[in-house]
């Protein structure tokens, strides 16, 4: 198969190759022997056309609980309280078959357009809902397991963690092998209790060995408080437990020193980020009736220049929070080299959507190409990133040796086959 990789998608180490090209591209022919990858050596007709292809991609921050209830639960002013009260609405009214039809639905679409694991955050507060989707959502990660890594994380406003309940929660979450998340900031806004709340999260989670996800500072004021309080208290604790920011947005809004020695004290304490630009961009910044001027999103940047992991996750997908959205990694991939200058030709541009979540969901391949590796890839009918950043590609989906029927609502014709 002739193919032209990304360079940080081959293992240097393990394979002599060509030299790029201007786009950070490698020309290879791969031989497969089943369900791995046999051998990659440098394509003899390198000056030839070849699609470029990827190794499937992750989706590090979903919410498959509430996908795709945008029409019945509408949020057309566009607002975080819109967004909230909608939400709540559904929460009362959902059920176990609602979610079951929601999840795969979305886990359908995501395997189909090239995606190979998701986290996804469940509303975990209490009552019929929160039970009947974590085990409908339990059920579909054994389902799914040969197809697609599902990892859970409870989702809970910070202060459930002071109530009662905490413990219940938390135990059964880690008996599941899930995560501990919670809402530290907007829509809630910061309360006296957040630090409290937050040291009695991190002991749990330290204690009953899962991981931390939280939704923190998704907001365009009071710039990084909540990442700043995350920081602190894992320092002071001594962190035990991966513990991951999703959103930080209103961190983007500090000064560059500032945003900069935050940046530091989060590699310090190991704390990695998820930002989720196309949700934050559609929510923050609103002024009725007006143009928006401030862009409020994790500053992907200087996070990584100071050592910080930093994943790209699509989080909303038609629910009340963002109403468009299809768990395409491409459309995503192609959205932020707009908002957010990842250039997908350089090394930090493209890590953000390949190996760094495949490194922040802790995953047994980091997503590189190399001889033993799975026969994995996501290939598109372009033979440039700027082909891909002209138009949507259609593409076509490897898995252990074996391509895949193309499928996805709206876009059935995009994954016809291209040339292998
Ligand atoms: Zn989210």
């Amino acid at each position: 198969m002739r193919l032209r990789i990304p360079r940080c998608l081959m293992d240097g180490q393990r394979v002599t190759l060509p030299a790029a090209d201007s786009e950070g591209l490698v020309a290879v022919t791969l031989q497969l022997d089943g369900a791995r990858v046999a051998a990659i050596a440098a394509d003899p007709q390198a000056s030839a056309p070849a699609p470029l292809a990827l190794t499937p991609l992750v989706e590090p921050h979903a919410h498959l609980d509430k996908s795709f209830t945008y029409s019945a639960f509408a949020n057309p002013g566009g607002t975080m309280e819109g967004a909230l009260a909608a939400n709540l609405r559904e929460f009362e009214q959902r059920t176990a078959e609602q979610v079951h039809e929601r999840s795969e639905r979305a886990l359908e679409q995501a395997w189909r357009y090239g995606l190979r694991a998701i986290r996804s955050h469940i509303d975990s507060g209490g009552g019929p809902a929160s039970e009947a989707s974590w085990q409908v959502l339990l059920e579909q990660q054994r389902r799914w397991a040969d197809r697609l890594t599902l990892q859970l994380v409870a989702l809970v406003p910070i202060r459930f963690w002071l109530t009662p309940e905490a413990e219940t929660l938390a135990q059964r979450v880690a008996a599941a092998g899930g995560l501990l998340g919670g809402v530290l900031g907007p829509p809630f806004g910061h309360r006296s209790s957040d630090a409290l709340a937050l040291r009695a999260l991190l002991q749990l989670a330290a204690r009953l060995g899962c991981g931390v996800d939280l939704h923190v500072d998704e907001g365009d004021t009071a710039a990084g408080l909540g990442v700043a309080l995350v920081v602190r208290t894992a320092l002071e604790l001594g962190a035990q437990v991966p513990i991951t920011c999703s959103h930080a947005s209103s961190m983007g809004l500090l000064s560059a020193a500032r945003c900069s020695r935050l940046a530091e004290q989060m590699a310090a304490a190991g704390v990695q980020v998820v930002a989720l630009p196309r949700t934050n961009l559609w929510l923050l910044g609103r002024r009725s009736g007006q143009t928006p001027w401030l862009r409020a999103q994790a500053p992907i940047r200087p996070l990584q220049q100071a050592g910080v992991d930093v994943a790209v996750g699509g989080d909303n997908v038609q629910d009340p929070w963002y109403p468009g959205g299809d768990y395409d990694p491409i459309e995503l991939l192609r959205l932020c080299f707009t908002t957010s200058h990842l250039d997908p030709w350089q090394r930090q541009g493209l890590a953000p959507f390949t190996t760094s979540p495949a490194r922040l969901l802790g995953l047994d391949w980091d997503g590189v190409l190399r001889p033993g590796c799975p026969a994995d890839l996501l290939v598109l009918e372009a033979n440039s990133w700027q082909q891909v950043l002209a138009r949507p590609p259609q593409r076509r989906v490897l898995r252990a040796g074996v391509w895949i029927a193309g499928a996805g609502s709206g876009s059935s014709d995009a994954l016809t086959a291209v040339p292998s």
